[in-house]
């Protein structure tokens, strides 16, 4: 995943599906023009949107988002090396790229006349890509002719613009506005990250991880089938997470791999078959969402005093019981 720098390495491991989901869309040239990001993490939800903007804004030679690469911002640069428009777009001020929607701190509402105004302004058209952000799209804030004017730009906006709407969560913000954006949920952060591929482990056991990690990627159709099959607590429910259990704890013990390294080995395999289709299905992105709180649970309690294999168990069946409940959105999400 080293190339993949779309985003501050920090950001990529508090937020490992929000970014890889973005980096996905923009290496297909397919971001969608208008997302929702919801979950509790305002700073990340903020990062994210101005990494983004420094992305698609970005003037280094080498920097292009359709091949994922970096912006200055992304590769942290000291701002006497950023570009000009990373340099103002890191302060959020950056005149034609950067824009806000938000209310004045003494008001509980958006003022009409201000989005009105910006709804008129990146109607036209600009040598800039405009990312226009509102801090709070719940619902509360907007009055019904502000509403009205950003649905209208978000429905036909101007060329070159993206919009990223924050919210708590998506049931606090107009439907109507809900239905035209991706959502996306900004988790609270992953304490101990995503790294299954950044450790000190030897050569060797790196390329074991890694030949298990494609034999993962390869089943992972039969197992969503299997899993929209069986019934959860089923003997062979059990059987079939026991033995993925087993699989991951033995890779632990036969190459001294760290167990939270292999558990994200696995997850990773996940997030690699549904990368792409997450972007346009919402159950996948709630599927690799849980799954990824299921892994930090378990690399939690490793972190305590549970013993290896009690940790792996429960851990397999916990995926094995989520991938039966999003069964049938995961096998529309991969068949499509
Ligand atoms: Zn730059």
């Amino acid at each position: 995943m080293g190339s993949q720098a779309l985003f501050t390495a920090p950001l990529q491991e508090r937020q490992p599906l929000a970014s890889r989901l973005l980096l996905a869309a923009a290496e297909r040239g397919a971001l969608a023009n208008a997302y929702l990001f919801t979950g509790p993490s305002r700073s990340d939800k903020w990062e994210l949107a101005l990494q983004l903007a420094a992305a698609l804004n970005c003037t280094r030679e080498s920097s292009t988002l359709s091949t994922g690469r970096s912006s200055c911002v992304s590769q942290a640069c000291p701002p006497e090396q950023c570009c000009v428009n990373c340099r103002w777009i890191a302060n959020g001020e950056h005149p034609q790229a950067w824009h806000l929607l938000k209310r004045e701190p003494d008001k509980t509402k958006i003022a009409v006349e201000k989005a009105r105004l910006l709804c008129e302004e990146i109607l036209k058209s600009s040598a800039y890509f405009r990312v226009i952000v509102v801090t709070e799209a719940e619902q509360s804030v907007f009055h019904d002719a502000s509403a009205n004017a950003l649905l209208k730009s978000i429905e036909e906006p101007g060329a070159r613009c993206l919009f990223v709407l924050f919210a708590g969560h998506a049931d606090m913000v107009l439907p109507t506005i809900v239905s035209r954006c991706q959502v996306l949920e900004v988790s609270g952060a992953y304490p101990t990250g995503f790294l299954w591929n950044d450790d000190d482990a030897s050569e060797e056991a790196r390329q074991a991880l890694e030949t298990h990690r494609r034999q993962f990627i390869r089943e992972f159709p039969s197992v969503v089938e299997s899993a929209i099959t069986l019934k959860a607590g089923s003997i062979k429910y059990v059987l079939e997470s026991r033995s993925i259990a087993e699989r991951l704890a033995k890779l632990t013990e036969e190459y001294g791999l760290s167990p939270a390294m292999v558990i994200d080995a696995y997850v990773s395999a996940d997030f690699e078959c549904l990368k792409v289709p997450a972007c346009d299905h919402g159950g996948a992105r709630r599927y690799l969402n849980r799954l990824l709180s299921v892994a930090e649970t378990a690399k939690q309690e490793l972190d305590h005093y549970v013993k290896l294999n009690n940790v792996v168990e429960t851990f397999a069946y916990s995926v094995a019981e989520l991938r039966s409940h999003f069964s049938g959105e995961l096998r529309l999400a991969i068949s499509s």
